[in-house]
């Protein structure tokens, strides 16, 4: 039925039928979650190896890592993030397990402590803005607002974020210090940034203040759903083209290919760049556990076996967004919403009709599907059209997930028709 043509009976009576439904489905005191992007115990499973991997042989070439030191880890994890990266060695760090914390530090530094001296300081800013691409990953917003930075939103489009939205509100105001980017497989759009959008980020270090850095989360750089995956250009080459080495700085781990808890995180940028936040960080800790560098090491000595490693996750991760694909498109119509269809990453991204997000999750959460709540992937939790919800299908069996996408592809369907009704 098109819902534009139907008479306001017919509408009603489409109500009726899909209450009833929902009423069936909260009966079954369902209990599910579609709330995190966190890996399967299959998946994790896949690295079980790490466990005694070692066997008792603690020495890398360089350091016996059950000692303190080595702030920049060991030299082949390093090879390795630097291969994940595509960028030198010896801009490139391996530290602890989380990336996130990183990049926590990095912008802390660069706010309280400058990314050059104390005058570049952040905190001297009458109003230090970040540009972040919507929907994004909310804990990088959340960083940002802790550290009182005000955040800008910036249309995603499917080759990546507006640049000519970008630009121009770069060039309109100097207090603009950064940008937050996930260039592959968006975090929760699944974009993929084409080599022309890298480009122009990697030429903004030409049109902004000098403080501006670029915040480059490539935590999705090696999870292809697909046979042939996109390629994602690299910035770092294209920033040497331009003479912006110092706008970027770029982070990757592990945690979403081996254990998510005890990954590596990777992280680099122009050598000025690193010996400035090396002031920092060294002060922080005394150096990583290279213990866990070197048993992942072992496990995945380089950008192929990872690969090789990545795609036993494909295989467990394509039936589930199959899954979620195949309810939106059987279930929901364009008068419904549209969504994502990513090649890779953790998520699918679902926009239902402008107003219905919140609801939509409500509906849900009453019939016992968590979904992540509406407005998360975005600054300040507000979508400014309340319609986005993401979908995170790795974590629940397949079979939980397809009842769970039952129940949401029924409360999408009962908004919608609800707003209708109601004029
Ligand atoms: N960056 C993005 C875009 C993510 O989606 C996630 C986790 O979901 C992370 C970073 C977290 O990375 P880590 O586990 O290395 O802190």
């Amino acid at each position: 039925m098109q819902l534009t043509q139907a008479t306001p009976a017919q509408l009603r009576e489409f109500e009726q039928t899909l209450s009833q439904q929902y009423a069936e489905l909260q009966a079954q005191g369902l209990k599910l979650d579609l709330t995190r992007g966190k890996p399967s115990a299959e998946q994790l499973n896949l690295a079980d190896a790490l466990d005694g991997i070692l066997a008792g042989d603690y020495q890398a070439p360089d350091a016996d890592t059950r000692n303190y030191g080595g702030l920049r880890g060991i030299l082949s994890a390093r090879e390795l993030g630097a291969e994940l990266l595509g960028t030198d060695v010896k801009n490139t760090l391996a530290g602890g397990s989380s990336s996130l914390t990183l990049m926590f530090m990095v912008l802390l530094n660069q706010y309280q402590f400058g990314c050059r001296d104390e005058a570049s300081a952040w905190r001297h800013l009458k109003a230090p803005k970040m540009l972040c691409p919507v929907p994004g990953y909310d804990r990088h917003f959340t960083i940002t607002e802790k550290l009182g930075i005000e955040m800008i939103n910036v249309t995603m489009n499917d080759d990546g974020p507006d640049m000519d939205q970008v630009e121009a509100l770069i060039k309109a105001d100097d207090e603009i210090i950064g940008m937050w980017c996930v260039p592959k497989y968006s975090n929760p759009t699944g974009t993929v940034y084409s080599d022309a959008v890298v480009d122009r980020i990697a030429k903004l270090g030409l049109i902004a203040n000098p403080s501006f850095r670029v915040m480059w989360d490539n935590a999705y750089a090696v999870h292809d759903l697909v046979e042939n995956p996109p390629e994602l250009s690299n910035i770092t080459e294209r920033c040497a083209a331009h003479g912006t080495q110092d706008s970027v700085w770029q982070f990757a781990s592990t945690s979403k290919i081996t254990f998510a808890s005890a990954g590596i995180s990777f992280f680099a940028s122009s050598e000025a760049n690193v010996l400035n936040f090396e002031k920092l960080y060294g002060v922080s800790t005394i150096g990583p556990d290279k213990v866990n560098q070197l048993r992942t090491i072992k496990l995945l000595p380089d950008l192929a076996s990872m690969k090789a490693h990545m795609q036993k996750h494909s295989a467990i991760l394509k039936p589930r967004f199959d899954a979620v694909l195949e309810a939106l498109d059987n279930e929901l119509g364009e008068e419904f919403g549209t969504w994502t269809r990513p090649q890779g990453g953790y998520f699918v991204s679902l926009d239902t009709k402008p107003g219905l997000a919140k609801t939509v999750v409500e509906l849900a959460d009453a019939a016992g599907v968590k979904l992540t709540a509406a407005g998360a992937p975005f600054p300040y939790g507000k979508d400014p059209d309340n319609c986005n919800i993401r979908i995170s299908p790795s974590f629940p069996p397949l079979h939980e997930l397809e009842t769970a996408m039952k129940v949401l592809v029924t409360c999408v369907k009962l908004a919608t028709i609800r707003q209708q009704l109601a004029g």
